[in-house]
């Protein structure tokens, strides 16, 4: 606690002092720009990774960024959700996971779960469709492969349960709201979005915001559509280590190929 207190001391001091003004205008209105909905993890800072300013995000977080589907739950979510594209006006979405989510590592030892976090185990009934998508296609996976490709079949899986809402069902039909799938590596900072034109998770790294808007929406996730870190020209490779390497990637979509052969 006492961390916090010199914190907000600090905040107090010298942070409000600068920005006063920006807190004077938004102390009767919020305009934010995206809605985002990631994970409670401590290491997921939604305005530190994409450097933006107070009042920029409206956030919905929760345990494995989870949207119950319409209906299904009492939750806060979907409250989150109508007021902030009806009230609030957002036409943009990022349903954003994570690398080495908690979450993801639960559903995949959901057994365990039941015991010894009854709580958590009901929560995450909200992923079963990602359990069980995982579960039928991907069993040549094991590991941190896995997991990687649990976090991101979640994503999609979300995405899905967003367009359950019948406001995110109607204004998207409309063309008039956009949905984006994220996932963020926390080791390299990297973040990868879901494209829907080749069913991967692509680094969006340096990409111009007309490129970005081109490739990235995912209005209509397939159920199985995963190359977690796809393989990208040496030129165009981010500095640092992919999250996946390039030979787990092509497994990856080699299960997916098939997957989808037999549907
Ligand atoms: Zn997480």
């Amino acid at each position: 606690m006492r961390k916090l207190l010199q914190g907000l001391r600090q905040f107090q001091d010298s942070h409000f002092p600068k920005r006063q003004e920006l807190f004077e205008r938004l102390a009767n209105d919020q305009k934010p720009i995206v809605l985002f909905i990631t994970c409670s993890d401590s290491r997921i800072i939604p305005s530190l990774i994409t450097q933006t300013d107070v009042g920029d995000i409206f956030t919905i977080r929760n345990v494995g960024n989870i949207i119950p589907p319409y209906g299904s739950s009492n939750g806060g979510e979907g409250a989150a959700i109508e007021y902030a594209i009806q009230a609030l006006g957002i036409d943009q979405v990022i349903v954003c996971g994570h690398s080495n989510c908690g979450a993801m590592k639960g559903l995949l030892k959901i057994d365990y779960l039941e015991e010894e976090m009854p709580l958590v185990y009901e929560w995450l009934k909200h992923a079963e469709s990602t359990r069980r998508l995982v579960k039928d296609n991907y069993q040549h996976c094991g590991g941190e492969d896995l997991l990687g490709i649990t976090t991101a079949e979640n994503v999609l899986t979300q995405i899905d349960n967003l367009q359950t809402y019948p406001i995110v069902h109607s204004r998207s039909r409309q063309g008039s709201l956009k949905i984006y799938g994220w996932i963020y590596d926390i080791e390299s900072g990297e973040v990868l979005a879901y494209d829907s034109e080749s069913h991967a998770f692509l680094p969006i790294h340096n990409l111009s915001l007309s490129e970005y808007q081109s490739a990235f929406q995912a209005t209509s996730p397939l159920p199985i559509a995963c190359q977690v870190s796809a393989p990208i020209a040496k030129s165009e490779a981010p500095n640092h280590t992919p999250w996946l390497s390039t030979s787990q990637s092509e497994r990856i979509l080699r299960g997916s190929n098939g997957s989808n052969n037999s549907n």
